[in-house]
């Protein structure tokens, strides 16, 4: 039987990132793929033109659908835009006691827009991140986590920590952000050590979905029974390779390439 994998997240009409980003390398790294969605937006590769949220019950539903019946080995959760969703996705979590939790904290797409309202950051801290396995912020999102300025190897270590702190099991620090000397370095931590995960930074303008389609191949490699040191290596792997034969399609930033 296939392992089972969850996203919960929004829709990205363009087909890049979001569920459909999800979906994509869920599908890529054998296991099946299931959707609560939590958001429509209508997107393409120049950016977000509009959002529409999908109303509680409706969410609420979608959750209970899948877990009464078909059940999942891991969860990820993508964008949520406010606090009520976080509130429902979080009581969900509790209810079922997901043990391979994957929290994306999505915050605004790379062409600016909103895709969590402000006031939901600490729902964010609060109520979904003491329940996850791992976060997967990139630095822009760090920054908004902690409050805490990021430019020295000391103040990712210590940023890392500060997040540690709030409950999760693991947290991977993003670096594609801020490249250095021309590579991306990523950091993660699991309480105990620090693990650096280097790659040669990737010259593109095709990067759209990257932290969507990082954090699903993390969540699908914890479905297959990965330990999370190795789901996160491997998804590494993935994304760089996934980075690496991004695409033009229409006219703005393409998609990275799930079937690299
Ligand atoms: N759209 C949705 C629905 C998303 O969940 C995300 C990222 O998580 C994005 C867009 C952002 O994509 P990017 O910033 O890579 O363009």
């Amino acid at each position: 039987m296939l392992p089972k994998a969850l996203t919960i997240a929004g829709s990205d009409s363009g087909g890049g990132a979001g569920i459909q980003a999800d979906l994509k390398t869920f599908q890529e790294l054998d296991t099946f793929g299931m959707s609560v969605i939590t958001a429509v937006t209508a997107q393409n590769t120049e950016g977000v033109q509009g959002v529409y949220p999908v109303e509680s019950e409706g969410i609420d539903q979608q959750i209970t659908s899948v877990m009464d019946d078909i059940g999942a080995d891991a969860v990820k959760t993508g964008m949520l835009f406010d606090k009520e969703i976080i509130g429902i996705v979080a009581e969900k979590s509790r209810y079922y006691k997901w043990p391979n939790l994957v929290v994306d904290p999505v915050m605004v797409s790379t062409s600016g827009s909103k895709l969590l309202k402000n006031e939901a950051i600490d729902a964010l801290i609060n109520e979904l991140i003491p329940q996850a396995a791992i976060i997967t912020p990139n630095i822009p999102e760090a920054k908004e986590l902690t409050g805490l300025t990021i430019q020295t190897v000391d103040d990712r270590k210590n940023t890392v920590k500060e997040m540690y702190k709030m409950g999760a099991s693991a947290v991977l620090l993003k670096g594609g952000h801020e490249k250095n000397k021309g590579k991306v370095v990523d950091l993660f931590y699991d309480g105990r050590t620090f693990h650096y995960l280097s790659v040669p930074e990737i010259n593109t303008p095709h990067t759209h979905g990257t932290g969507c389609t990082y954090a699903a191949a993390i969540t699908a490699n914890l479905a297959k029974g990965l330990p999370l040191p190795e789901a996160v290596r491997k998804a590494k792997m993935f994304i760089h390779a996934a980075i690496m034969h991004g695409f033009s399609i229409g006219k703005g930033s393409g998609p990275t390439n799930h079937a690299a």
